[in-house]
């Protein structure tokens, strides 16, 4: 069996230099963050505020937090202090008690606008409407503790490569428009967050900055 070490190494030796590694270590022990973590890997992505919460008070202090789930407003609390970024902004509500809770701790917190590119129903994010909306209001110009520093999104879980390249790519466009639209004079709005174990390697070639892999690392989540 490969080590968490070996996959970590080639799987860094396979991006491109501009693409950051965001290792999804949800489910996963201790333990297992360690093995990463003295693999040299430094940026740790979870999908629950209370287990991204609790391995951030017991593993070292140098560790980026990255919070890639649906997060609810009233637990933005318990992250607020310490997350690096948030890649699932999908309304203004949201957005607003962020930038609340940011404020309170002092602190300008980076976010990704999540936006739905995949068929399926059941994924979260905004349409191009909604984030034009959002981003035009009078709220959104108000808010000093948050920026926007891109855009995420998941592509439909099927085996037609085709249809995921489509999504990566609608993913792209709506980055481009909207750096055009309301960031061109902020170069911190580059991060275009696409790609996990099964599809990292079509979002690459769709422009992704930003991957995030968790059982290519871990291994199979139980
Ligand atoms: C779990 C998860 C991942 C990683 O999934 P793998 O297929 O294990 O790489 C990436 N992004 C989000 C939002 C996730 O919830």
């Amino acid at each position: 069996m490969r080590s968490i070490a070996q996959n970590i190494a080639e799987i860094k030796a396979s991006l491109p230099a501009m693409v950051t590694l965001v290792a999804v270590s949800k489910t996963q022990p201790n333990d297992a963050l360690m093995d990463a973590y003295h693999a040299g890997q430094r940026i740790f992505g979870e999908n629950r505020v209370q287990e991204l919460a609790s391995k951030a008070e017991a593993l070292p202090a140098d560790i980026e937090w990255h919070m890639i789930g649906h997060l609810q407003t009233n637990k933005v609390k318990y992250i607020a202090p310490f997350v690096c970024l948030i890649h699932s902004v999908d309304s203004s509500k949201l957005l607003k008690e962020i930038n609340k809770e940011a404020a309170r701790n002092g602190r300008i917190i980076p976010v990704l606008l999540q936006f739905h590119i995949a068929e399926e129903e059941s994924k979260f994010g905004l349409n191009w409407e909604e984030a034009e909306a959002l981003l035009t209001s009078d709220d959104f110009r108000g808010m000093r503790n948050i920026r926007v520093v891109g855009v995420m999104g998941m592509a439909t879980f099927t085996e037609n490569k085709n249809q995921v390249r489509k999504e990566f790519g609608s993913l792209k466009n709506i980055f481009e428009r909207l750096k055009a639209n309301h960031f061109a004079e902020e170069p911190s709005f580059k991060e275009i967050s696409m790609g996990m174990s099964g599809d990292y390697t079509i979002a690459i070639q769709e422009g992704s900055t930003m991957v995030r892999l968790g059982s290519s690392i871990f291994g199979s989540r139980s």
